[in-house]
């Protein structure tokens, strides 16, 4: 079963003349829709969360309280209560008066599809924006406001008891925010390859965590042009060996598409094959179950037209 997540209306959190805008998962969900027209594609083997509303539990403000701080939510909230159209958190980094509304909109999505992953079995893809690796616990950075796949982990791992999660993050940018958030914790294994020296200019070998955090946080800088090779090796080895020794109960894949040779905001060199072939090592190592891949950056709307082809059609 490959379970799929979206939000219908995370063009309320929207910039036109951003980079990150909502014509990234607009063209997804366009390729997505159009996959399933010919009736070519067998509907049993997909499952789909999609949001058609703002509607979010109020478990949602408790999991993010696990991962970011109450003094930077309260600033968010009142930061948005203010906005007319659109603000800025950082130079980068804009909030709509929608942004928290869609964002906790994104986490539920992400708790469904989590949920139906462990209980119904396979994998699941969410193409949801803003994207949330950069995003630290009191701070935000890169297009991110609150980190998803942190708030995710702590989901799985207070609602379905499950104890060792393991983000893996192949996103051209350092996911500076998993890492800080989880740094100190041996339950949450991050291991990130991105391009070094590139933003957010964190992310070197020797930072490996803190306290009984050491040796949790695996860091593989790559040159900023990158391409295929250098990755594939990495997957290969390196991310098959650790999650052989950390042996998690649930994989989170922060999936940036940035590293493809065609991206707007990067260097790296990556192609649709090599793309592709990341995540099927990422799926053979963990036996196509129990793994979602969440979408962080991407900034090339043909790319992510392609990627999605291959998740919902090429995956064998
Ligand atoms: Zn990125």
């Amino acid at each position: 079963m490959i379970s799929i997540a979206y939000n219908e209306l995370d063009y309320l959190h929207n910039l036109d003349s951003h980079v990150e805008n909502s014509n990234r998962t607009k063209s997804i969900v366009s390729k997505l829709s159009s996959l399933f027209v010919d009736g070519k594609l067998k509907k049993e083997r997909y499952k789909f969360f999609v949001a058609k509303s703002l509607d979010y539990s109020s478990e949602v403000w408790s999991i993010i309280f696990t991962v970011h701080n109450q003094e930077y939510v309260e600033f968010l909230e009142s930061k948005v209560s203010k906005v007319k159209k659109f603000d800025f958190l950082d130079p980068d980094t804009y909030v709509t008066p929608y942004t928290l509304k869609v964002i906790l909109t994104n986490l539920n999505l992400l708790f469904s599809l989590c949920d139906c992953v462990i209980n119904d079995g396979g994998f699941g893809f969410a193409y949801i924006r803003p994207p949330g690796h950069h995003a630290e616990s009191s701070k935000a950075m890169g297009f991110c406001v609150i980190n998803n796949v942190a708030v995710l982990a702590r989901y799985i791992q207070l609602y379905h008891n499950l104890k060792k999660v393991m983000i893996v993050d192949f996103d051209a940018h350092h996911g500076n925010g998993t890492q800080e958030i989880f740094y100190d914790d041996d339950s949450v294994l991050y291991f990130s390859t991105h391009a070094y020296p590139f933003y957010p200019f964190t992310g070197l070998i020797s930072e490996k965590g803190i306290g009984k955090g050491v040796g949790y946080t695996y860091n593989f800088p790559v040159s900023i042009y990158a391409g295929d090779n250098e990755l594939l090796k990495i997957y290969q080895n390196e991310f098959v060996s650790v999650y052989n020794n950390f042996a998690p109960d649930f994989v989170i894949v922060s999936s940036g598409y940035d590293i493809h040779s065609h991206d707007p905001i990067t260097y790296m060199n990556c192609s649709i094959n090599g793309i592709n072939r990341i995540k099927d090592i990422i799926l053979e190592t963990v036996g196509y179950k129990r793994v979602i891949f969440v979408l962080e950056g991407g900034y090339n709307t043909n790319v992510l037209q392609e990627v999605v082809l291959y998740d919902i059609n090429g995956i064998k």
